[in-house]
């Protein structure tokens, strides 16, 4: 029986090309990268590559600096954690706030409120039309108060791309830090790090059809850095513990062919998104974020005379992969309250039109 799979802003399928550039690092060239003997330093042409692919593909400057890490969650993690401690390290501890917003995933939010009790205080820009608003940025902001401010990029459910750009001009003049959480973002839209002017970026190879268990973490002034693992000196003592050859590789080559074709993959993959909102909207669906830049795989749409759950339960049952949010908040007890109401269709670059037609025939046998 043919299965659709159309949640993969949860996670993607491994490209198999992909999969070719990690195989001989799985089985044949296994060593410990920071090994003397040859095993370990056959691992080193892999590594190089990988980490070539990376600061050519998201435009890192030399000096910068690239951790990989396990997962986004990790490198949002470093991030929050490393504020923290610098806060501690404060005297009069008179910068005590993170501006972040009420879009956020789990990932951040959970690791922010963690901030909390330290007597961290935790600003959060409200949600606008699926979105935030210069204004409401502008109101908020303190510079004398501000630690970081630690961003959503593209929301994972509505796929809504928030003003980064704008953002980063406001706190440039103040030199204040700004963090970015583009683990929906990288490999769908363009991310130039050094156009955006922001100082942290945390995202996943998993999301762009490179394997799970490796992230990745930008950090533009790495002084401020306390790593979350100490132990050997990886990563230049950012992120100790033995690199994930096999994950590393598999990270920059998913990266290139993400970027690479990107034009092309997007047309592709916006072509079907289009058809799918236009049936959606004929029947009227609300698509969250309509009016709003948005990522070219995502449609959040609500019926208001369809319950979202049945609908999501009625697709999956015939074997149409679609969620109704976050996969991080799915299998909770109590979730946490998802910003939108309904189901989320993420495509790919797999997607195909049949695929679109037979969802579309789905949905309609519910009507
Ligand atoms: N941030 C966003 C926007 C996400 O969509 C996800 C995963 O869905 C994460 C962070 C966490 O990613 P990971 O599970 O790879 O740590």
């Amino acid at each position: 029986m043919e299965h659709i799979y159309l949640d993969n802003n949860a996670t993607t399928p491994l490209d198999p090309c992909v999969k070719k550039a990690m195989n001989p690092y799985m089985v044949d060239i296994f060593g410990n990268p920071n090994s003397q003997h040859e095993f370990g330093t056959a691992t080193h042409q892999g590594i190089n590559t990988a980490s070539d692919q990376i600061y050519h593909y998201l435009n890192i400057h030399e000096n910068d600096t690239f951790v990989m890490t396990s997962c986004a969650t990790e490198s949002i993690n470093t991030i929050h954690k490393s504020i923290l401690f610098q806060f501690l390290n404060q005297k009069n501890k008179q910068k005590n706030k993170v501006i972040t917003s009420s879009l956020e995933h789990p990932a951040s939010q959970k690791s922010l409120e963690f901030l909390t009790q330290f007597g961290i205080e935790i600003v959060k820009l409200p949600e606008k039309h699926d979105s935030i608003e210069i204004n409401d940025f502008n109101t908020i902001f303190d510079p004398e108060t501000t630690l970081l401010v630690s961003l959503i990029y593209a929301h994972n459910e509505t796929g809504v791309i928030l003003p980064i750009p704008e953002i980063t001009k406001i706190l440039q003049k103040d030199n204040i830090p700004i963090h970015i959480d583009a683990t929906q973002a990288v490999g769908k839209i363009p991310v130039n790090i050094q156009e955006l002017g922001i100082n942290y970026l945390s995202c996943s190879a998993h999301k762009f059809h490179g394997p799970k268990g490796i992230g990745g973490l930008y950090i533009k002034d790495n002084s401020f850095i306390t790593p979350l693992f100490h132990g050997g000196n990886q990563m230049g003592g950012f992120r100790a513990g033995t690199l994930n050859t096999p994950g590393i590789v598999g990270f920059g080559k998913a990266l290139e062919l993400a970027v690479t074709n990107m034009d092309h993959l997007n047309s592709h993959t916006l072509s079907l998104t289009k058809e799918l909102e236009k049936f959606l909207l004929s029947i009227n669906g609300h698509i969250y974020g309509i009016n709003q830049p948005r990522l070219p795989n995502t449609i959040f749409v609500n019926i208001p005379y369809i319950d979202h759950d049945y609908m999501a339960w009625h697709l999956n049952k015939h074997n149409i992969a679609v969620s109704t949010g976050s996969a991080c908040t799915s299998y909770q007890k109590e979730r946490t309250k998802s910003l939108v109401q309904g189901v989320r269709f993420s495509l790919s670059r797999f997607s195909t039109e049949n695929e679109i037609d037979k969802t579309i025939e789905c949905i309609k046998s519910l009507l």
